[in-house]
């Protein structure tokens, strides 16, 4: 978990570039603080590697396979392989983060931890390593979110988290979060805020990026096991606050060799008015404590973002991933809708995988894509589809 690029590391402020930063409420100095003078310290501590390696190995089941997808690769004619991450415990790779988080809150002293989540996925994630841990836990949860994942609401629950419906604005993860910032501020002592994303003050986006960095590595390792290279030319990730997609780029960020692309969320289409496709629609902003591309009115007002997987509906981006776009060392794809369902099928007729919305993006790539035979391409499968299948049933029209 070595820190590696230094070109595309956040600095001592905590920006990337001009974007990041930590933009929070004076009475929020204190535990943004205190969190930036120990994260390091404590992950890179061995007791916290020897502790995180081995739930990560015997209780998330990691590593997650790298499978290669031998009928879509014929469909693209190239090589293309799935990075597994919705075979993880939880069916996501939130569940990276949120091991890490949990640790390095018990080693600050916390007792009570709350969350926000969107599709539920984090929520689940989170609930699930407070009953590992034994830690009180609150969830926040925009209230059309709560209807639209209604199976991880229960599973939530039945982890002992108190789901907290947040009820302002859109309804969504946006509104969540500001919830969860202000339950932070009335409880700074003894509460630590597991965000679900490398978004949020420093050192949020950097902190998950690090844990969530366990993806590259892996692809690298199990990559050079299966096919003699060391480096695939692509690797593409869905983006909603961007930490799957950070996680699948961060140990090639510095080799210029391999082509990164993110696709985001741009709903009904780029200029419908129903999108969540922040990097091609957004202007600087700051949203949840940082400075980033969001989608907002020229008077600087938040505009609803729409997707149709709860994951990718958000109107910011991880502030790293605004500087990597204009850096153009990333490219962003917008994907519609209809595009997503529609490979979320393929992936599912042809390999027997049904990805989660967000992931079908992904993998809606491909349609967008040219590729060479010889090419060596990753998707990495963030979740599986299970929470999903209400929403792909109205399109299955048999
Ligand atoms: C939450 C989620 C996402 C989006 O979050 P990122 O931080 O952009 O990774 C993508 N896929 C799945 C399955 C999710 O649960």
């Amino acid at each position: 978990m070595k820190t590696i690029s230094t070109k595309f590391s956040v600095n001592n402020e905590g920006f990337y570039g001009e974007y990041g930063g930590a933009f929070v409420p004076e009475m929020l100095y204190p535990n943004t603080e205190e969190l930036k003078e120990n994260y390091i310290r404590i992950i890179e501590s061995k007791e916290f590697q020897k502790e995180y390696k081995e739930l990560l190995k015997k209780y998330v089941g990691r590593p997650s396979p790298l499978y290669y997808a031998k009928r879509l690769s014929a469909k693209y004619k190239t090589h293309i392989y799935l990075k597994r991450e919705d075979l993880n415990h939880t069916g996501s790779h939130k569940i990276n983060n949120t091991i890490g988080q949990i640790l390095l809150a018990q080693k600050l002293g916390k007792k009570r931890i709350i969350a926000e989540t969107g599709a539920g996925q984090h929520g689940v994630a989170t609930a699930t390593v407070c009953a590992l841990m034994g830690l009180e836990c609150k969830v926040y949860m925009g209230s059309v979110d709560i209807e639209r994942q209604a199976p991880n609401v229960a599973r939530m629950k039945m982890l002992g988290a108190e789901v907290i419906p947040a009820i302002s604005g859109s309804q969504t993860l946006k509104d969540a979060t500001n919830e969860a910032i202000r339950d932070w501020i009335n409880n700074p002592e003894d509460t630590h805020y597991i965000i679900g994303s490398v978004v949020g003050p420093h050192p949020y986006p950097d902190m998950v990026a690090r844990f969530q960095s366990i993806i590259s590595k892996e692809i690298k390792q199990q990559l050079k096991k299966e096919t003699g290279k060391k480096n695939p030319n692509y690797v593409i990730a869905c983006v909603g606050g961007g930490s799957n997609a950070i996680g699948a780029f961060y140990h090639f960020l510095d080799n210029l060799t391999v082509q990164l692309i993110a696709t985001e969320a741009s709903g009904l289409g780029l200029n419908s008015g129903k999108t969540a496709a922040s990097i091609a629609k957004g202007k600087p902003g700051i949203i949840h404590g940082s400075l980033t591309y969001l989608m907002q009115t020229n008077d600087g007002q938040i505009i609803e973002p729409y997707s149709i997987s709860a994951g990718l509906d958000y109107p910011g981006v991880g502030p790293i991933h605004a500087f990597l776009h204009d850096e153009k060392r990333v490219d962003y794809l917008s994907i519609k809708d209809k595009d997503a369902v529609k490979a979320g099928f393929l992936l599912t007729k042809l390999e027997g995988i049904i990805p989660a919305l967000e992931s079908a993006h992904a993998v809606a790539a491909l349609e967008k894509m040219s590729f060479k035979r010889s090419d060596v391409v990753v998707i990495n499968i963030s979740g599986r589809g299970d929470k999903d299948l209400d929403t792909y049933m109205k399109y299955f029209e048999i």
